[in-house]
């Protein structure tokens, strides 16, 4: 049955239309227990984790040819959470070069997924049930993701169950909310077309192409008047700003970060800017929200009953709480389609060291801002050289909003929009001397002022360009 009769009948818009209710009011089966587990106590957490991972490792021992292999001498009716280590790590490297056998439904080829991520214009079913997404790394391979209908839904709530929860606990007359997204709208990556597929008339939402000029954003809010602010940290730095000049006159209740790495330097700024909780997200295709924040601290919640994060050294070790990891492995357990087990994120998490219970009253284990993703990472010769050196001197300059550094063979070109003049020359210096600091041989630091950075389709901005 696995062949070219197979192919994907057109869905019309409205099949696409019938569908989408359905998965809603399906989805809205699923929220309840989701936000019961935010308060469960660790041990019963834990216990439910390790259903999860034996129900997982069962349906990809049954119908993944790949994992059948990987897994055989795992017993997966007594593993748990702490067996982890004899099962073997996998990376997107791995995930793309065995695609089809990875994934549980044979129908899900790689050549059939990437037809149907091609063809999207907008959010779309494949095979009437699945959704797919891509990931558009700045560096690296592209991931290619599948998702079934309760893994969709699933999804999507692992992105609001907290703010639904905190909302739950204002007044009616606040519950309201109205979401402004500063963001780009591409139909292959998730963060668009999970928000699509549930969209609700009732909720006012919108939309700003981030890739606008900032008057036009500006304006945008002005009218929209957000409730929720939501943005890339690098577009809310800018909106900053605007606010601070006068211009943006919007009082969100909360600002949300999502997609980039949200510095500490910006966390501060919106927090003083806006005088609003900074929630951030920490999401991935792999899994949608592997952490979202509660808004009563600068930390974010795991989604500890819907993923295994393992926190870990570059060596694969793992990392105990308080210490910075330089990865993570990551098994998503409610996704049994494209089962990804013990696979390589290059993010680098800290879980907290301290484990008491967080005010706001989920027991889910708390993470600081994920940052410098190992990817940022410049290396010139046998010397590494992290993104925090460009980072602290860039932050010392208030009137700089946005900014690239790009490395070039002898040290770095910074690309660099301000609100106000500030001396490129003495910038350039410090820089300099900081790579010189940890042994770059004879740096070379330019510093080029521009009035806006070019953002590319997905509107991301990537802060930190390492040489091919
Ligand atoms: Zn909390």
């Amino acid at each position: 049955m696995n062949n070219a009769a197979m192919t994907e009948t057109p869905t019309t818009e409205t099949t696409y239309q019938q569908l989408r209710q359905r998965h809603i009011a399906h989805a809205a089966t699923l929220l309840p227990p989701m936000l019961d587990r935010l308060t469960w106590p660790a041990d019963r957490l834990a216990e439910h984790r390790t259903t999860e991972l034996r129900r997982l490792l069962r349906v990809a021992r049954e119908t993944s040819p790949w994992h059948r292999e990987r897994l055989a001498g795992v017993d997966v009716d007594t593993v748990d959470e702490s067996d982890l280590t004899g099962i073997p790590v996998m990376t997107k490297d791995d995930l793309m070069a065995h695609f089809d056998d990875v994934v549980t439904d044979e129908r899900l080829r790689l050549d059939v997924v990437e037809d149907h991520l091609a063809a999207l214009t907008s959010d779309a079913y494949l095979f009437d049930r699945y959704h797919a997404a891509a990931s558009g790394s700045s560096s690296g391979t592209r991931g290619v993701f599948v998702y079934d209908w309760d893994d969709w839904a699933t999804a999507i709530w692992t992105f609001q169950r907290h703010g639904i929860r905190g909302a739950q606990s204002r007044p009616a007359a606040e519950q309201v909310m109205s979401v402004v997204v500063v963001g780009a709208a591409v139909p292959t990556h998730m963060s668009s077309s999970l928000p699509q597929t549930f969209s609700m008339q009732d909720a006012v939402s919108k939309q700003i192409p981030v890739t606008r000029p900032t008057a036009e954003i500006v304006e945008g809010l002005n009218e929209a008047q957000p409730t929720v602010l939501v943005g890339y940290p690098s577009a809310l730095h800018v909106l900053a700003a605007e606010a601070r000049a006068g211009r943006l006159r919007i009082s969100p209740q909360v600002i949300s970060s999502t997609s980039e790495t949200l510095l500490p330097e910006i966390r501060a700024v919106l927090a003083e800017t806006f005088g609003a909780p900074v929630v951030n997200g920490y999401g991935a295709s792999e899994a949608a929200a592997i952490a979202i924040g509660c808004g009563v601290g600068p930390w974010l919640h795991l989604s500890d009953d819907l993923v295994i994060v393992e926190p870990v050294d570059v060596a694969g070790r793992p990392v105990p709480p308080g210490t910075r990891a330089d990865k993570v492995y990551l098994t998503n357990l409610f996704n049994h389609t494209l089962p990804l087990i013990r696979y390589e994120l290059t993010d680098q998490i800290e879980l907290l060291v301290d484990d008491a219970p967080c005010p706001c009253g989920c027991t889910h284990r708390r993470i600081a801002d994920p940052y410098g993703r190992l990817d940022d990472t410049f290396t010139y010769g046998p010397i590494a050289v992290h993104p925090h050196l460009f980072r602290a001197p860039l932050s010392q300059r208030a009137e700089i909003v946005e900014y690239q550094v790009r490395q070039t063979p002898a040290g770095a070109t910074v690309v660099a929009a301000a609100t106000g003049p500030f001396d490129t020359a003495a910038l350039a210096a410090d820089i300099t001397a900081g790579l010189a600091r940890v042994g770059v041989p004879d740096p070379r630091v330019d510093v080029e002022v521009t009035d806006r950075l070019p953002r590319p389709a997905s509107g991301k901005l990537q802060r930190f360009a390492p040489l091919a």
